[in-house]
């Protein structure tokens, strides 16, 4: 089979996570001036992502995530250089305006799932020990941004062989949290 690329760090050979890691920062591709985030967690549910709005670096087909408590997540070096790429989405991604990298996702709306979880890329950070990619999520959505459907085997196969469960929506856990919550909403939850 020919090798497909994934993500560099899932083709470089996934990186497991450090024990007692407590974060570090996220730092944009830009050569000077670069907009820092600092993160005092270990980030939780690391997974590719196949959907057309997550940052991904050049060249890869997936991007990877991972939600952090979003009281961890602080700017601390130029913030202003940072806008949301669309406010009107359920997750806020907060990009650097000149490289276009992706430093945090954000909900803002109180009854999401998600709320109180931010989005990050530890691919940013020089620290390692960051929780490992775990799954893949919304893997049939690379075909919207062209990848071929005959090349879909391929690619499943490649993550399966990898360790990598694909999902063409996100994890049974997460979409678990957002069922629960609809649930609590509708007054139908049960624990
Ligand atoms: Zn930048
Ligand atoms: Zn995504």
């Amino acid at each position: 089979m020919a090798f497909i690329k994934i993500h560099p760090l899932i083709d470089n050979g996934i990186k497991q996570a450090a024990e007692n890691f407590a974060g570090g920062t996220l730092q944009c591709h830009c050569a000077s001036n670069k907009v820092v985030v600092s993160i005092k967690a270990q980030t939780l549910h690391n997974h590719a992502c196949g959907c057309s709005q997550c940052w991904k670096p050049d060249g890869a087909t997936f991007a990877v995530i991972a939600v952090v408590p979003r009281e961890s997540v602080t700017v601390i070096a130029n913030a202003d250089k940072l806008k949301i790429i669309n406010e009107n989405t359920a997750i806020q991604r907060h990009a650097c305006k000149e490289c276009g990298v992706h430093m945090y996702g954000r909900i803002e709306n109180k009854d999401h799932g998600f709320y109180g979880l931010d989005f990050v890329h530890t691919e940013l950070s020089e620290q390692s020990g960051w929780s490992a990619p775990g799954f893949a999520a919304f893997v049939s959505s690379i075909i919207e941004s062209g990848a071929p459907v005959s090349k879909m085997d391929a690619v499943r196969a490649r993550l399966n062989e990898v360790g990598l469960p694909t999902y063409d929506c996100l994890s049974p856990a997460l979409m678990d949290v957002l069922a629960a919550n609809t649930a609590k909403q509708k007054g139908t939850y049960q624990a």
